[in-house]
């Protein structure tokens, strides 16, 4: 695949990166953007597009993985943080905001009382397992097979996304007598969560699960799974945390909880909870919240923790969402991309198939999995391949096969119809 790519069109971003391996490990600051042979560096991004240091331009479905629901370079945004930045950016106090942003958020999720809010997803996750943990007196956490809650050691264990994709789903450096403490369910099989609840009687805390799985590829939940997660859930005494850093305000503005009519006692959100700058929120009900310092003895803190440009930001994007409802036409134009993407897969004699839902999508190289262990039988070597082809006709798919791909509202009818062709042209050529 390298010999056919035509790399001179990335001249730049090849010694930009040459560069960056003997100063940062793998020559970047996370792992799923290590691209191989090399990754894009960006020079700009504007509404639906993304240029990088050689002057292309692409539609990026990657959008930064997910909190960029109003497109790059949002100007409700934008004023929002440079209003912010006017007044200095961190003071080490309180601000009116965290009052604001957290009345906005209690008004949407309906599980939601109270919320803390923190410096990242990663950060929000381990906080809300260590308050279940502390609530129930309990040490044993259950979570999902592939899925992924950020990289903290509790939940390392066959952890999706970018360490499925390098290879290394389970992370060095854990110790085995704290994983012990993390047990692993299939997604959409209720049998075996029973039975490992079962097996556990009174000594689970919680169960953690992303209520529709987005960083295994693109796994929908099957019809009443969640349903009876919360039931199974609740008649064991297990905090049920919905990890709504990718659906909350994605799915429908109250996330998956609004979707599918189910509530969860925790939720952590992120990503787009931020605007595009970092945040974590863990939310949830009274009595559980409660727990947490200083009102309770379950410790967390953060020098950084509702700092004033990411509430700002974060604030701005919510409000936006909730007083303009742009779930319904994001929902048809990503129904219109899955549905060209599935034409041009019947026109191709590629074994693939795709899935869309709000303003997710994923194509599969593969049959569409319903769990984990059936999406690590997906082709992610011919789908690196199908990546680059894209790239080279001006399209944007995060770089992965367990990643998924997001619409925003900058998106345009033009963007999908040149999406569709794209993506027909390059399954031709796999
Ligand atoms: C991205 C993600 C996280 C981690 O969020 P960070 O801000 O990257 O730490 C946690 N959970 C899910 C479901 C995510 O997609």
């Amino acid at each position: 695949m390298q010999e056919e790519l035509n790399q001179s069109r990335w001249n730049n971003s090849r010694r930009l990166y040459e560069e960056a391996v003997s100063l940062m490990p793998g020559g970047v600051s996370s792992p799923v953007r290590a691209i191989k042979p090399f990754p894009f560096y960006t020079s700009h991004a504007r509404g639906s597009k993304i240029v990088d240091v050689d002057g292309n331009e692409y539609i990026d479905y990657c959008m930064a993985y997910g909190p960029l629901i109003l497109g790059h370079g949002n100007d409700a945004v934008k004023k929002a943080i440079e209003g912010s930045i006017e007044k200095g950016w961190i003071y080490g106090t309180p601000i009116e905001l965290e009052i604001e942003f957290a009345r906005l958020i209690t008004s949407i999720f309906s599980s939601i009382n109270m919320v803390r809010f923190a410096n990242t997803g990663s950060e929000a996750t381990m906080t809300a397992l260590r308050l279940a943990r502390g609530f129930t007196g309990r040490d044993k956490i259950v979570k999902v097979e592939g899925s992924f809650h950020g990289a903290h050691d509790a939940v390392l264990v066959k952890a999706g996304s970018g360490a499925t994709t390098h290879g290394i789903p389970n992370s060095a450096g854990i110790p085995a007598d704290f994983v012990k403490n993390t047990l692993q369910v299939p997604y959409n099989d209720i049998e075996a969560l029973s039975e490992v609840l079962e097996k556990n009687r009174e000594e689970v805390a919680t169960l953690i699960l992303e209520p529709v799985m987005g960083n295994s590829s693109l796994i929908l939940p099957e019809e009443g799974y969640l349903k009876e997660v919360r039931k199974i859930t609740e008649e064991n005494d297990v905090v049920l945390i919905f990890d709504e850093v990718i659906t909350g305000f994605r799915l429908s503005l109250g996330g998956a909880q609004e979707y599918y009519g189910v509530e969860a006692d925790l939720t952590t959100l992120g990503k787009i909870a931020g605007g595009g700058l970092p945040i974590g929120i863990v939310g949830g009900k009274r009595e559980i919240m409660e727990n947490l310092a200083p009102a309770g003895s379950v410790y967390h803190a953060g020098t950084f923790s509702g700092n004033p440009l990411s509430l700002s930001a974060g604030y701005a994007t919510v409000k936006f969402l909730k007083e303009n409802n742009v779930y319904p036409a994001l929902a048809s134009l990503t129904e219109a991309i899955g549905r060209g993407l599935a034409d041009q897969i019947a026109d191709s004699n590629i074994k693939a198939d795709v899935e869309w839902i709000a303003s997710m999508f994923c194509l599969y190289l593969g049959d569409k999995p319903s769990n984990y262990s059936e999406a690590l039988k997906l082709d992610k070597d011919a789908f690196i391949k199908l990546f680059w082809k894209l790239l080279e006709r001006g399209v944007f798919f995060p770089p992965s096969q367990y990643e998924t791909c997001f619409v925003s509202t900058a998106h345009t009818q033009e963007d999908a119809e040149k999406t569709i062709e794209a993506v027909g042209e390059c399954l031709k050529g796999l």
